[in-house]
């Protein structure tokens, strides 16, 4: 017997002539993640995935952890895989129900998948030996198939796998089928978690953030990288650009009305995020703006917000979404307490006392015609500073 890694897909199976992509894509991926855990083999058949360790020394239990956020897999179960041989099947299913019996479980069941329609028995003769088996040896086991404490999966094909664990992974696109994109990622519950959504849709992510030293701290910018190290365990190594935006910022509350500053400098990091996007080869922007949320997130604002992109689309992927619901995604995956430090962002810094929450872009757009931005924006864009997570 040998202790392997079962993995599943499942949007990757609707894929038509270009699955073998895919497939391949999800296995690089997969190698990638346990790359420092010791030798193992990934290959797949169908809609599954082996892991299998070269060596004892393999480190499954952290392979799997790995594996459960690796986008393209929706589960992942550590098994032991097998000859095709009942009695070691069996023998398998009990060894697995006595580590459960241990640990105080008291009702199981017996479910068997019979991929080898040659094997002798059928799925439901292979479960009831199998339960009969494990009954024999921990006869305190009762049968629940309503709702047991656990379940032994057993799967017949031209090898055979017996596990109890089935481990929840993402779903979605392997990371690096689908593009790239530049997230605007702020020091905020909700830009990492749209990170991670377009991410999870198959699509590498490098990120802009807006930084305004000494308004904001060198903590805060320690913050921001942190969330793009977390989000980047999930999509791959990171670029992180970090434009120096003080001045504009600057210009903007010296030459501007006051109410107008928000809207004028989300414009500015939209021109300089499209920019930037352009000469990292990415074919979108990425913003964690929720319809409604704050005056800078009003529909009109957002109106006036998008016209500064000349020519890239913008996702929004958090746009229909309520705050709880994007709480439990960062706290899902692992955001959540970075992004709750109270450090202060450059949109804070600045916050006019009554910002406008329904511009009007033309009154915006008179507003922005008071200075020249340009030639700031470019020195932001020259100077940014380039951190790899
Ligand atoms: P978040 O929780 O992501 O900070 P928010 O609810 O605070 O969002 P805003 O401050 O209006 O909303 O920002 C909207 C979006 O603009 C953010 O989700 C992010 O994509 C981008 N953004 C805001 N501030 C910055 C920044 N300093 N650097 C990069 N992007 C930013
Ligand atoms: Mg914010």
């Amino acid at each position: 017997m040998q202790k392997i890694i079962l993995g599943r897909i499942g949007e990757i199976a609707l894929k038509g002539l270009n699955r073998s992509t895919f497939e391949h894509r999800l296995a690089t991926n997969m190698k990638k993640a346990i790359s420092d855990l010791g030798e193992a083999a990934v290959h797949w058949s169908q809609s599954r995935y082996f892991v299998e360790p070269a060596g004892d020394d393999f480190d499954v239990d952290t392979a799997v952890s790995r594996l459960s956020g690796v986008f393209g897999l929706v589960s992942v179960s550590p098994a032991w895989a097998m000859d095709t041989d009942a009695e070691q099947f069996f023998s398998a299913a009990v060894e697995v129900a006595g580590e459960k019996v241990k640990n105080g479980a008291g009702t199981f069941k017996v479910e068997t998948k019979r991929g080898l329609k040659s094997f002798p028995m059928n799925s439901p003769q292979i479960s009831e030996e199998a339960g009969g088996r494990i009954l024999d040896a921990y006869p305190e086991l009762r049968v629940d198939v309503k709702n047991p404490d656990f379940t032994v999966f057993i799967e017949v094909r031209e090898r055979s796998y017996v596990y109890t664990e089935i481990i929840a992974a993402p779903g979605g696109m392997p990371t690096g089928s689908n593009g790239k994109a530049c997230l605007l990622l702020s020091g905020g519950i909700d830009s990492p978690v749209a990170g991670y959504m377009i991410g999870k849709r198959g699509v590498a992510i490098c990120a802009a953030h807006f930084y305004s030293y000494p308004y904001t701290s060198e903590r805060a910018k320690e913050k921001v990288l942190e969330l793009a190290r977390i989000v980047s365990r999930f999509t791959g190594p990171m670029k992180v650009m970090v434009v120096p935006f003080t001045d504009v910022q600057l210009a903007i509350m010296k030459n501007c009305r006051e109410d107008f500053s928000t809207i004028l400098l989300r414009r500015s990091m939209m021109r300089i995020s499209e920019r930037l996007a352009r000469k990292n080869g990415c074919s979108a922007l990425v913003t964690g703006e929720s319809v409604g949320q704050v005056a800078s997130q009003t529909v009109q604002a957002i109106y006036c917000t998008d016209n500064a992109v000349a020519n890239m689309p913008v996702y929004r992927p958090l746009i229909g979404m309520d705050k709880m619901e994007t709480v439990d995604i960062a706290r899902k995956i692992g955001t959540f307490d970075t992004s709750i430090q109270p450090y202060e962002d450059c949109c804070t810094v600045f916050t006019p006392k009554h910002p406008k929450t329904r511009p009007n872009l033309e009154e915006v757009l008179k507003e922005e015609a008071k200075y020249d931005f340009a030639a700031l924006e470019e020195i932001a864009i020259r100077d940014v500073e380039i951190v790899n997570v």
